[in-house]
């Protein structure tokens, strides 16, 4: 079953995500991530989107929309599949909706982490992600693990775009934008919402009895 991890930026839903993909053998699709490792490689898309992403804005719908066919198509990772910081409108939704029904394959639900601005801003502050694994801790709640990461801590990164300016337009755009997505869904996929300032853990064990693993 794909799915789609949804809420507000800082949520957590990278961070889950990534135990989801260590458990299970699911995929996940960040177009985030996509559009980061394309600024990495320095590719002529890579160039246009640094640009974009450092001041707060989103990539063009085109620009999403290659990298997320060139995942989609990939048989191996044929309907398990985790949406993670996408569809972010509800044009997004529809094309998704779309690219999808090409290739057989539908959302199976939809799990939303809701999140207060206030612990939002504390966590996207003290992210720090992996350059190597991939892995979110965060400066301010994690210190021992940053210490003790098999990687070396000299490879946990701060994202560029994750200072206090830019969190506010990200969540501003969220709440304008973003949000809608889950009325489009709600009446064609199950849903289900979890507090997202909850223990980890704890919210890693709801997500797994929602995917039945
Ligand atoms: P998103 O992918 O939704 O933008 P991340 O998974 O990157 O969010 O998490 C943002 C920051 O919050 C990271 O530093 C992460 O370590 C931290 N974090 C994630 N989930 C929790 C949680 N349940 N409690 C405390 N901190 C968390």
């Amino acid at each position: 079953m794909n799915i789609i991890l949804f809420g507000p930026p800082g949520a957590g839903k990278g961070t889950q995500a990534q135990f989801i993909v260590q458990k299970h053998n699911y995929f996940q699709l960040s177009t985030g991530d996509l559009l980061r490792k394309e600024v990495k490689l320095k590719t002529t898309l890579g160039v246009q989107i640094e640009k974009l992403i450092t001041n707060g804005k989103f990539a063009s719908d085109e620009i999403v929309n290659t990298l997320l066919r060139q995942s989609i198509t990939n048989l191996k990772f044929r309907d398990r599949i985790i949406f993670d910081g996408y569809p972010r409108n509800v044009d997004q939704a529809k094309n998704l909706e779309l690219i999808l029904s090409e290739f057989n394959q539908t959302i199976g639900h939809i799990i939303f982490l809701n999140v207060s601005k206030e612990i939002i801003e504390k966590r996207i502050m003290g992210r720090m992600t992996c350059d190597r694994c991939n892995m979110t801790l965060n400066e301010f709640f994690n210190k021992d693990q940053i210490e003790l990461h098999p990687c070396g801590k000299e490879h946990l990164k701060k994202r560029k775009d994750d200072n206090f300016d830019v969190i506010v337009s990200r969540y501003d755009t969220y709440m304008k934008t973003t949000k809608p997505v889950l009325d489009f869904y709600s009446k064609k996929v199950n849903l289900t919402e979890i507090d997202g300032a909850a223990e980890i853990e704890l919210i890693t064990s709801k997500i797994n009895s929602v995917l039945n693993v």
